[in-house]
């Protein structure tokens, strides 16, 4: 392997159902900094079926080019047709570096591609950044997020991350930025593609996704129960909030894996972050310190989520939800 024929920052941009989700955004908006730093190009591979239309604003979000691949076996993701079209890119192209999403999609695509193109993958990276001597630093959560391991990788290319949702920033759409699309053509082998999508099942709850929220309150093993959750469900609806838990939570069954914040669950920015009997364990703040305001409430005042919050109430989360939620119904 030549690493110096190696060139190119590419980001998989995923879609569902045409829409081109904010990890992606974020993932470009990375990969133009580190573009700029390098003298290098970003490149966004936008697979799916009549999709073309959103390359041009790939552009406006940083892209040199959009590669796009349009083709009736990718209109549903499926590992198989993914991973043949991504891996054909990779082999004429040769790119230097290439992120992916760690969402359920990608963490299924990354390793797939990498183990085929036989290259290395940094799963679940938090931090992407370029060295001193211009090497690409990926770092990631080790030891039960105890350490950040940060992972060089010296010998092989592309050089392979998946990237967790709502840790990079998107930059701004900037309308006056120009760049190539160029349809790709993939030459499937259909024979290889073993799975077949029958149905899609949507769950059946309007619930903005977390990382979407601008306000979330958020419940632990303080809040008890199922009386508490039904508590912070009244304060969620006045506040017109989303509710998401820590994973003492989610394991005991009060609430579904996808409302879970932290380095096993997802990692949330919103505006405001209530943590009510939350003790603020490393792996669970990995996921929210960089919300804009924390509220938390723990009746045990030395618990470590006071060192992250902006505002800290000693006292029983029970008590302070009930008491919030008759306030706000009464203004
Ligand atoms: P506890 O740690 O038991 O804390 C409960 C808190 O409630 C205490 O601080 C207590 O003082 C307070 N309290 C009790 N009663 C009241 C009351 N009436 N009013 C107010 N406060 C009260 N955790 C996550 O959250 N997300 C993750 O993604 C995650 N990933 C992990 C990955 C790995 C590899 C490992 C090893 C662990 C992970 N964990 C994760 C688990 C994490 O280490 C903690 O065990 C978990 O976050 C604890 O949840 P908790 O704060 O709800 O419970």
């Amino acid at each position: 392997m030549k690493l110096e024929e190696y060139k190119g920052i590419y980001v998989f941009i995923e879609q569902r159902e045409g829409i081109i989700q904010n990890v992606a955004l974020e993932l470009l908006g990375q990969a133009r900094k580190l573009a700029d730093e390098l003298n290098d190009k970003v490149y966004a591979m936008l697979l799916g079926h009549q999709i073309t239309d959103q390359a041009q604003s790939l552009i406006a979000r940083g892209a040199d080019e959009v590669i796009v691949v349009d083709a009736p076996e990718l209109k549903e993701y499926t590992t198989e047709p993914y991973t043949q079209a991504i891996c054909q890119i990779i082999n004429e192209r040769k790119p230097e570096s290439l992120f992916i999403g760690a969402t359920t999609l990608g963490r299924d695509l990354g390793p797939r591609v990498s183990a085929r193109v036989g290259t290395g993958l940094t799963a679940d990276c938090t931090k992407i950044e370029i060295g001193e001597n211009g090497e690409m630093l990926m770092t990631r959560p080790a030891f039960g997020g105890n350490l950040m391991a940060t992972i060089v990788c010296k010998n092989h290319r592309p050089q392979m991350g998946t990237v967790r949702p709502g840790v990079l920033f998107a930059m701004d759409a900037d309308e006056s930025r120009t760049g190539a699309i160029v349809n790709y053509e993939v030459k499937f082998n259909a024979a290889k593609f073993r799975v077949k999508l029958l149905e899609t099942v949507k769950e059946d709850n309007n619930l903005i996704d977390i990382t979407e929220a601008r306000i979330l309150v958020s419940g632990g093993r303080g809040i008890g129960n199922k009386e508490g959750f039904e508590a912070m469900d009244a304060l969620a609806n006045t506040l017109n909030a989303e509710v998401s838990a820590s994973r003492a939570m989610v394991d005991a069954g009060y609430i579904g894996h996808d409302r879970q914040v932290g380095q096993t669950g997802k990692t949330v920015r919103p505006d405001l972050y209530f943590a009510f009997g939350i003790s603020g364990a490393i792996q669970h703040v990995a996921g929210m310190e960089d919300s804009d305001l924390i509220i938390a409430v723990n009746k045990d005042k030395h618990a470590p989520i006071f060192q992250v919050a902006d505002l800290g109430i000693v006292g029983d989360a029970k008590q302070i939800i009930k008491k919030l939620t008759e306030r706000l119904e009464k203004q």
